[in-house]
């Protein structure tokens, strides 16, 4: 895995082991503006990584390119070691699935079909849900605990409760790879433990965009950080989340101790903002905004 600004122009030589997912120096530039900047990084098959940063930092956009919504300007995203962009939907659908921010207007749709939704790159041209298809429908929305509300339109459901059926439709589609786009947004504790807890178990390789950075630290492998479209800090948890670190990419000042039971990285933020930009005190001791 790496983290590196590089000018190269030609393809990276293929590695003897695959990474699931791998980013090669990849742009994305929209209007003259670098929303992602050569960014680079291998997610080893199995490996839960987090990718954290301020609003506006890129993690959607280079997100965008695992999946395929967008194509990097310059680049390459691969795949099971084959570039996302020479292969099928289809081949792409059975390999990788998403969870996206946005929750899409999925009129008259009941939970159940929304859900079963994922199923599709499974399934031939008018090929209807079998009994297979059923099982692990209701294995899905059961592991997301929506199987009560299976029947009722998608559209009329809270937040949070549409955040954990496009989990759960996700988890339908038996992808190896998951690309999650602040998928906790809108749960409350016990579903965001248990949303992340799942991801574990089911042994995917995930990237997942999180803001929680004691939620990151709790279950992922690894955290990058990203920052103005520039990936800045790629490792474990401990390692990536300094107090240094937090001043200077989201200018806050925090403590960061060690979880009394698990050891993993906890940070605390202290009220206000010495680091300011926006906070900043006056030389005469005024704050100025
Ligand atoms: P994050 O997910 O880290 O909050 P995004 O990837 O959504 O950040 O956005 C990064 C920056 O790119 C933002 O400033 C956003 O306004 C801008 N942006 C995102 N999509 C587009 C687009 N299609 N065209 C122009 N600017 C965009
Ligand atoms: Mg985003």
């Amino acid at each position: 895995m790496t983290a590196t600004s590089k000018s190269a122009t030609s393809r990276p030589a293929t590695m003897s082991r695959p990474a699931a997912l791998r980013a090669d120096d990849v742009s994305v530039v929209i209007d003259g503006r670098t929303l992602v900047g050569n960014v680079s990084l291998e997610v080893a098959p199995g490996e839960v990584v987090a990718l954290v940063g301020p609003n506006g930092a890129g993690k959607s956009t280079l997100l965008r390119t695992f999946y395929r919504a967008l194509r990097p300007t310059s680049g390459w995203v691969s795949l099971d070691g084959e570039d996302v962009w020479r292969m099928t939907g289809r081949w792409l659908a059975q390999r990788l699935a998403a969870v996206l921010q946005e929750a899409p207007g999925e009129f008259e749709l009941t939970v159940y079909d929304v859900v079963a939704m994922g199923r599709t790159p499974h399934k031939r041209m008018f090929q209807g849900d079998d009994a297979d298809d059923r099982r692990i429908v209701m294995g899905a929305l059961a592991d997301l605990d929506v199987a009560d509300l299976a029947q009722a339109p998608f559209d009329r459901l809270s937040g949070g409760e549409k955040q954990r059926v496009l989990i759960a439709r996700a988890l339908a589609q038996r992808a190896g790879t998951m690309v999650l786009d602040e998928p906790t947004n809108h749960l409350d504790l016990r579903h965001q433990l248990d949303a992340l807890q799942l991801l574990r178990r089911l042994e995917v390789t995930a990237v997942v965009a999180l803001h929680d950075l004691n939620m990151a630290a709790a279950f992922c492998d690894r955290i990058c950080v990203m920052d103005a479209g520039r990936l800045v800090a790629v490792g474990p948890p401990a390692e990536v989340l300094t107090a240094s670190l937090l001043a200077e990419v989201y200018r806050v000042d925090a403590e960061v101790s060690h979880h009394p039971r698990t050891g993993v990285p906890q940070i605390s933020v202290v009220p206000g903002s010495p680091f300011g930009m926006s906070h900043r005190p006056d030389a005469d001791g005024a704050i100025s905004t």
